[in-house]
């Protein structure tokens, strides 16, 4: 029995950023203290081709760590993959996609499908950068939510990109559809764990006599993270403090959410089963011959919101303002969402790991 008696420390970063080693326009320190402007505990620097872990270290308050994002095979323009805690450069690996996932698995490192699915705006036309193997396995989880390739999406005109680039949270809806439905369907097979992340490149562009960043380092980092649990406080030392972000990563300790929407700190998905409690990536195993035991879900969120419980991709449970209660003893992966209105429309806002219920 998982039994879930853990304390957790709540940690906000962002996992997706470019610097001006790949394809960003600002440096490692630079980003750092944009990361810290905004708010964020630890960020994990993800630059196209190329690992630098000399540059890793407390940067003030924020925990700058390094990963990498490679294109598993070279002749495509899909199939990103988000690696982190792999020790060393695996560009050399980036052939095949299940043999790049294999490879990281091998040197005890986590990997992440970026941004499986894109849209190209009818307006923006910019070029989509799918995930296009999907009968690959191994991997640790999925970026649900890409807060650059969702705005890319819903660039319909110029109008409406001017009034997005002004106004971003006009534009932002949340995970697309079809990428929860995807990983959905991973999770009926095995857990594979969401993470959200900026893709942070802060580039600027010009139309005619029009020259905007788009945007900022620090109004990416105020936008879609990754709220991790920690199950030990911070000590200053990189190589204990790194190991408890990638526990955390590994197994499915977090939550994604919009954080421009409102601060998601304090966030909650608990479910109780007798005098044990689990949490976000947790397994409850429960025997067959107590089976007739009922689990106690429990949501808290730190603002009012449309509440969800979905358990195998379908609501069973809602309520709206910052508590959800749901009894049940009905195996199966459960995970919440969780949205907030903005200007008339409802917005994505918090999507967590799920727990899984199994009877044995
Ligand atoms: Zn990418
Ligand atoms: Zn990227």
């Amino acid at each position: 029995m998982d039994a879930g008696c853990t304390a957790y420390w709540e940690r906000v970063g962002n996992l997706h950023i470019h610097t001006l080693a790949s394809d960003g326009t600002a440096d490692h320190n630079a980003v750092a203290q944009a990361a810290g402007r905004a708010g964020l505990d630890f960020i994990i620097v993800t630059d196209h081709d190329v690992f630098l872990p000399e540059v890793q270290g407390w940067k003030g308050s924020v925990l700058l760590l390094v990963g990498e994002e490679l294109r598993a095979r070279d002749n495509d323009d899909g199939n990103h993959y988000l690696i982190f805690h792999a020790g060393q450069e695996m560009l050399d690996q980036a052939g095949e996609p299940q043999h790049l996932i294999d490879a990281v698995n091998e040197r005890g490192g986590l990997g992440f499908i970026a941004h499986p699915l894109e849209y190209a705006g009818s307006y923006s036309g910019e070029r989509t950068y799918n995930w296009q193997d999907w009968d690959v396995t191994g991997y640790s989880g999925i970026e649900i939510w890409n807060y650059m390739s969702e705005f890319k999406a819903h660039v319909s005109s110029l109008l409406r990109g001017l009034a997005y680039i002004f106004s971003p949270k006009l534009a932002i809806r949340g995970p697309f559809a079809a990428t929860l439905s995807a990983w959905d369907a991973v999770l009926t097979e095995r857990m594979v764990w969401a993470i959200g992340g900026s893709d942070a490149h802060a580039q600027t562009y010009r139309k005619g006599a029009l020259k905007r960043q788009v945007f900022s380092y620090e109004h990416l980092f105020r936008a879609v993270n990754t709220h991790i649990l920690v199950t030990e406080p911070w000590t200053g030392d990189l190589v204990h403090d790194a190991n408890l972000v990638y526990e955390a990563l590994a197994n499915g300790k977090a939550f994604v959410a919009y954080d421009a929407l409102a601060s998601a700190r304090g966030f909650d998905f608990n479910a109780v089963w007798r005098e044990h409690t689990f949490t976000m990536g947790d397994t409850l195993d429960l025997p067959l011959d107590e089976s007739n035991d009922y689990i106690k879900f429990e949501v808290t969120t730190p603002h009012p919101a449309q509440l969800r419980l979905m358990c195998n991709g379908l609501v069973v449970a809602q309520s709206k303002g910052m508590r959800l209660l749901f009894t049940t003893r009905e195996p199966g992966v459960y995970r919440v969402e969780a949205s907030r209105k903005y200007f008339g429309r409802d917005r994505g806002w918090i999507y967590s790991n799920p727990i899984r219920v199994c009877v044995r």
